[in-house]
């Protein structure tokens, strides 16, 4: 079995799940219990915290931990819309964003906000001058991506917070896929809010994380007991948080090295099928991609069918994103590049990740020509 669909979720590392097992069989206790059963609970959620702040770059007191990456995007959006909605209404996006800030930004819209969708070129990349000329005196958000997880393409982050910092505007990033993939710091980046998810980092599911800098305003969305400095109620998933704590540590030291390694699999997997495959058309920006991402089209194939096939061979990716999957529609995100829609039909990704080594490429290469080759034929 190949699983090259890290960018819709990965398996838990087993450093991880050595890391949290014991929260599920012993420290049980509630982290809010000062007695003997919660302590221990309370110093795991701290030292995570500490963990997941130090691959980001903020102060540990600005983690506040989600279910997943999409509590992360939606308190991003609603929490800082309902504190800003005196100063303004307006907030600016883009046309390439994950459902979770998409549709946030679509219930917005329909609760009387204003929201500005940027256009992408054929790469997926942002134009910064529009970005700035976006902005007006009702702008209170700016929220883009890092990096995209359908075609790997990165924003330039960087400038994206000095435009919103030289405005006087929040800049909310969703990090989910380039967390432990890319270095991130939010300090130097001048990021205001930062969403994170744990099983896009080989931590397990159902735990995230939302940055929210010392300074940013925002409502929660749940309310309830003071968990998470009252902007998050809710008893914390402790042994999830421990995972993910773990993960960020592992992803810190073994980033840089990964991506490298990582970069020449995908590298090697993209040559190679276009070396082997006629009409092939590779979609996301050339240099500034995740290393782990490649998405492409196969003229003349329908991409599901391409999946079933690679699925027969035991060799799982996917076709559009994950989540609009299920669905005939094709991509948005490449929709909004520019890519017609007889192109994107034929759209695959691979998303590479840990596990994955030049063999299972190579295996790739063997089968993959002549499925595309039979798929054409009929
Ligand atoms: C997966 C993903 C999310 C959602 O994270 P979940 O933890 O699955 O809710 C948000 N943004 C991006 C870019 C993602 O890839």
């Amino acid at each position: 079995m190949i699983y090259m669909d890290y960018n819709a979720t990965t398996p838990v590392h087993p450093e991880v799940l050595e890391a949290f097992l014991p929260f599920y069989r012993h420290h049980f206790g509630n982290p809010s219990s000062i007695h003997w059963a919660g302590r221990p609970a309370k110093g795991a959620v701290e030292a995570a915290r500490e963990q997941v702040a130090a691959l980001v770059h903020c102060d540990p007191a600005e983690v506040v931990f989600t279910s997943c990456g999409s509590e992360a995007d939606n308190l991003a959006l609603k929490g800082v819309a309902a504190a800003q909605r005196h100063r303004g209404k307006q907030i600016i996006t883009t046309s390439v964003e994950h459902p979770a800030v998409l549709n946030t930004c679509l219930y917005l819209e329909r609760e009387g906000y204003e929201i500005t969708r940027l256009e992408v070129d054929r790469d997926g990349m942002l134009d910064l001058d529009r970005l700035e000329a976006a902005i007006t005196g009702q702008t209170i958000l700016i929220s883009a991506m890092y990096a995209n997880n359908e075609t790997g393409t990165i924003f330039p982050v960087r400038e994206i917070g000095a435009i919103a910092a030289r405005h006087r505007v929040y800049f909310h990033c969703d990090a989910v896929q380039a967390a432990g993939r890319l270095p991130i710091d939010c300090r130097e980046q001048q990021i205001g809010l930062l969403a994170l998810s744990g099983h896009k980092l080989q931590a397990p599911k159902g735990v995230g994380a939302l940055i929210v800098r010392k300074g940013v305003k925002l409502h929660p969305l749940l309310h309830g007991g003071s968990q998470e400095r009252n902007r998050r109620a809710g008893t914390e998933n402790v042994a999830g948080i421990v995972g993910f704590g773990k993960a960020c540590e592992i992803a810190r030291g073994s980033m840089v090295s990964e991506a490298e390694r990582l970069q020449g699999l995908r590298d090697r997997l993209q040559d190679g099928i276009l070396a082997n495959v006629a009409n092939v058309q590779v979609h996301g920006h050339p240099a500034w991609r995740l290393p782990n991402t490649l998405n492409l089209s196969f003229l003349g194939v329908e991409a599901d069918s391409l999946l079933l096939n690679l699925d027969l061979q035991g060799i799982a990716v996917s076709s559009g994103s994950a989540c609009s999957s299920g669905t005939l529609k094709s991509s948005p995100v490449l929709a909004a590049m520019g890519v017609a829609p007889a192109v994107a039909k034929g759209s695959l990704r691979f998303s590479l990740g840990r596990e994955n080594s030049e063999a299972e490429v190579d295996h790739v290469l063997q089968v993959l020509p002549g499925i595309v080759e039979r798929l054409r034929g009929v």
